[in-house]
């Protein structure tokens, strides 16, 4: 498949070539020439992950080197469960958990596809990969936990010191090896403003082939659409209907997964985004006027993003916002509502949310009864285990950890602080 920046379509790039390079030579990103276009019926009747994954992206790895390796890749990446649960309510309303791979969250499934295929495209080279990742949270362990010993691959994490939640800082700093983990005196914008320096810093770029694990590769959207095309057959076949979505929304890459799913034409209804206080977008859908602006600290962290990145990706899409605002709504909940929406989900539904998650579960509230008739798919993105200091005193009980986290939580620290400069950053890749 040919790709694009999003800043010049005469600036192509093979899926593989993206993949390494995350970001496109002029700083835009890679976006898809033009979407393959897919029917319900060109997809087998399995409900497996991998196999509605290798059907989805055959058409965006055709005449690729990792062409014939997209069935190993699939099965190698998604080798965890993604339970659809039905709410037992009367509207029809199920949860998509996507936190039961190795770190708990969202951000498991696009590491490890990205993992799968950079340890491919890499097998031959002699110098040092490189893969330099910004996270707010999640991202971080996730890309830690998939490049974790591969041979010839080192990582260097950036996070905001202080901005990301105690368990959640262990999953970033248990690693070591060819882990290296930095707290940043700084933002998340900061953070993810660094790695961009260091990719436009020709001294950085001399001495190492560098790639991006974060949400501006390529290689972590394609493979997050792959859960919302099985989510959206299997709701299809129960209800022949389509699937409507509340993805909790920061830097947007999860939705984007989602928009493209829709655009290559699995039965997708409305897109509806999640947000924390941060309201960049909300106003932005509201107003039409885009003023990013610096992350505000919430309960859901994970979503403290002021300047989301992927907002080029869909403003490429559709540029008027005329037409944007007829594809995806969006709406902010606060730390308030958040603690709220924990408690009667716990009371209601019996179902403990992690404060992001929940952000979904309330603006689900705020559809309008003809909206709530159809079929509604909460994006459940983190386990609510990771999030204890909020969701504990809000139930009044302890929560119990998955195994594959406990472990991950008992390892020792290993971590190494830094301002928010290039300079400092350069120190520590040298
Ligand atoms: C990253 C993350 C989000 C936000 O996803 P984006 O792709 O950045 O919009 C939401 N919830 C959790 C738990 C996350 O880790």
């Amino acid at each position: 498949m040919e790709l694009i920046s999003t800043r010049n379509d005469s600036l192509t790039a093979t899926l593989s070539e993206a993949l390494r390079r995350g970001i496109a030579p002029d700083g835009g990103l890679y976006v898809p020439r033009t979407f393959p276009s897919l029917s319900v019926g060109d997809f087998s009747t399995s409900d497996a992950l991998p196999v509605a994954a290798e059907t989805f992206l055959a058409p965006f790895f055709a005449d690729d080197p990792l062409a014939s390796a997209l069935g190993s890749i699939v099965h190698e990446a998604f080798n965890f469960p993604v339970p659809l649960v039905r709410l037992g309510t009367a509207e029809d309303v199920s949860l998509l958990e996507l936190f039961h791979g190795p770190t708990a969250a969202f951000k498991d499934f696009g590491a490890r596809f990205l993992a799968s295929c950079m340890a491919r495209l890499h097998r031959q080279s002699a110098r040092t990969l490189t893969i330099l990742v910004a996270t707010s949270g999640d991202t971080g362990g996730a890309v830690a936990a998939a490049f974790h010993n591969r041979p010839g691959i080192e990582v260097v994490v950036l996070y905001p010191k202080g901005l990301v939640s105690p368990r959640q800082e262990m999953q970033l700093t248990c690693w070591g090896g060819n882990v290296k983990s930095c707290s940043v005196e700084g933002t998340f914008d900061d953070c993810q403003r660094l790695v961009k320096e260091a990719f436009a810093d020709p001294t950085v770029a001399a001495h190492r082939e560098l790639s991006s694990a974060n949400s501006i590769n390529i290689g972590r959207l394609l493979p997050q659409a792959c859960y919302y095309v099985q989510s959206s057959l299997a709701n299809y076949r129960r209800t022949g209907e389509l699937a409507n979505y509340i993805v909790p929304s920061g830097n947007l890459g999860n939705v984007l997964s989602l928009v493209w799913a829709k655009r290559v034409g699995l039965p997708i209804g409305e897109i509806v985004m999640a947000f924390n206080d941060n309201r960049t977008v909300t106003d932005y859908l509201s107003t039409g006027h885009w003023q990013p602006r610096p992350s505000q600290a919430t309960l859901a962290s994970a979503m403290d993003v002021g300047n989301p990145s992927n907002m080029e990706r869909l403003r490429h899409l559709h540029p008027e916002w005329q037409a944007l605002i007829r594809q995806v709504s969006g709406r902010s909940v606060s730390d308030a509502q958040i603690k709220a929406r924990i408690q009667s989900a716990d009371r209601l539904l019996a179902q403990t949310l992690c404060p992001h998650t929940a952000c979904a579960a309330e603006v689900y509230e705020r559809l309008s009864q003809a909206q709530r008739a159809k079929p509604w798919i909460w994006v459940a993105t983190a386990h609510p285990a990771k999030f204890p200091e909020t969701v504990e005193p809000l139930l009044g009980r302890p929560l119990a950890v998955p195994p594959a986290l406990a472990r991950l939580l008992s390892l020792p620290r290993q971590v190494t602080e830094m301002p928010a400069t290039l300079d400092a950053l350069k120190a520590v890749l040298a």
